[in-house]
């Protein structure tokens, strides 16, 4: 019996699990799963990392030149960014209400807050967040965008700077449209081919997924030291996890109600990329999984998905958004309650959109831009640190959920804007890593 890839997936992450668990157990287990299992995690990520530059070039270009008609990029794009931003409002609103009413963060005992402050304050993990958030900070404000235009492509590429290769890759798009058809064709023809290449180099490295998945959770569990902590955060997880799930549930009234598709079939057919989302915490290394499930599974046109999702990937981010503003009221609940104002609450609203635009897809870019929305509201410099510290315990986990909000409403809004431009096909047929391999064995 042939399972379905979903399926390999769940078992491998499970197995991941229970192999992480024994290994903390045993003596020298951890430093195995460090230096022998844990590479394969990393060689996978770094497969998808490698094809995700050429795919969104080679799928965008051709996309864009197959539209025939520029006015159209033009609603493209603003529906996608006026449904980005909404979405992404709707859920850092989801997570105020839920923080305000369960209150998480209230009557924390001192002495669990001194347990946490001596264990995080100073470690690197907790540092590293702070530097970076100053970085990011000491930059203009119009900064975010004079780095969406590269200077030299090749730059833009080797170091994926995503918004740039989107960038590039429409104005391509737009001048092969805008000279002779006969010029253009080579070159369309070009991309065409980059593009069913990439695809096709998706279905081999996913056939590897439920091994990697295997690494990656056993190499995540062996992370986790401190339960009591754990548990002591649970409250503030739940509260995270459950407007998580809401979200969720959000998207799929979205898909029922605008595209007519059922839920459960949308959720079965993305699947294998929210199972990658959470096994890496990283929506840009799963970015060509989710782009093949969108295009192939989902019947989502390729000019619209190769626009939509690697937008989204970068700037839309509405589960880190949703824990922006959980993370954000939870730790002035315990150690700044007089900043909780209803003012500093609509700052948060606004920061904490901007935050996650500015966010890189990768693991743990949420807790950085955490730090710009606390100073926003004025949370004093020298909590800072304790402010983190709170949180630091449970941000893995709390990453791979969110990351897998942040994939599914890319999903989401791409199908959305398909349908609006009538580029969403009923009955679309997968392509397989072997179509062709019978002709070439
Ligand atoms: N890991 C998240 C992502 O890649 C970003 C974050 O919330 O830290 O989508």
């Amino acid at each position: 019996m042939k399972l379905a890839l979903h399926w390999k997936i769940i078992i491998g992450m499970i197995l991941g699990i229970i192999f992480g668990f024994i290994m903390n157990s045993v003596d020298g287990g951890r430093h195995f799963v460090s230096d022998w299992i844990a590479p394969f995690g990393k060689i996978f990520i770094n497969l998808l990392k490698l094809i995700a530059v050429p795919l969104i070039l080679a799928s965008l270009i051709k996309g864009i030149s197959d539209l025939k008609d520029i006015s159209k990029i033009k609603q493209m794009g603003l529906r996608t960014i006026l449904i980005y931003v909404g979405t992404t409002v709707v859920a850092i609103v989801i997570g105020l209400s839920i923080v305000n009413t369960i209150k998480p963060g209230a009557g924390m005992p001192q002495d669990t807050i001194e347990k946490i402050k001596m264990k995080y304050e100073n470690d690197a993990g907790v540092s590293d967040k702070l530097m970076k958030a100053s970085a990011q900070n000491d930059a203009g404000p119009l900064q975010a965008l004079v780095d969406i235009f590269p200077s030299n492509i090749f730059t833009a590429l080797g170091e994926a700077k995503m918004l740039q290769v989107i960038f590039f890759a429409l104005f391509v798009g737009i001048c092969l449209l805008l000279i002779s058809e006969k010029k253009a064709k080579p070159l369309v023809d070009f991309f065409d081919s980059l593009n069913e290449v990439v695809m096709k180099m998706v279905d081999l490295i996913m056939l590897f997924a439920p091994y990697a998945v295997f690494a990656l959770m056993a190499n995540v569990i062996i992370a986790f030291d401190d339960t009591e902590i754990l548990l002591k955060l649970l409250s503030y997880a739940l509260c995270v996890v459950f407007g998580l799930a809401l979200m969720i549930g959000f998207y799929l009234i979205l898909v029922k109600v605008y595209t007519k598709k059922s839920p459960l079939w949308f959720l079965n057919k993305l699947s294998p990329a929210q199972l990658l989302a959470f096994s890496t915490s990283s929506s840009a290394a799963t970015l060509p999984v989710t782009m093949e499930r969108v295009e192939e599974h989902l019947g989502v046109d390729k000019e619209v998905a190769g626009f939509v999702l690697p937008v989204g990937a970068t700037v839309n981010m509405d589960g880190t958004s949703l824990y922006q503003g959980i993370a954000a009221v939870f730790i002035m609940q315990v150690i700044w309650p007089e900043g909780l104002t209803f003012t500093n609450q609509i700052v948060i609203i606004a920061t904490a959109l901007l935050a996650s635009i500015g966010s890189a897809a990768v693991p743990s870019a949420g807790m950085v831009m955490l730090v710009i929305v606390l100073e926003s509201i004025g949370f004093p410099a020298e909590l800072l640190p304790i402010g983190l510290a709170l949180i630091f315990a449970v941000d893995r986990p709390l990453d791979m959920c969110r990351t897998v909000v942040n994939v599914t409403g890319d999903a989401t809004v791409s199908m959305l804007v398909a349908k609006s431009l009538g580029k969403l096909h009923d009955n679309p047929i997968p392509k397989e890593w072997d179509d062709n391999y019978d002709a070439v064995k």
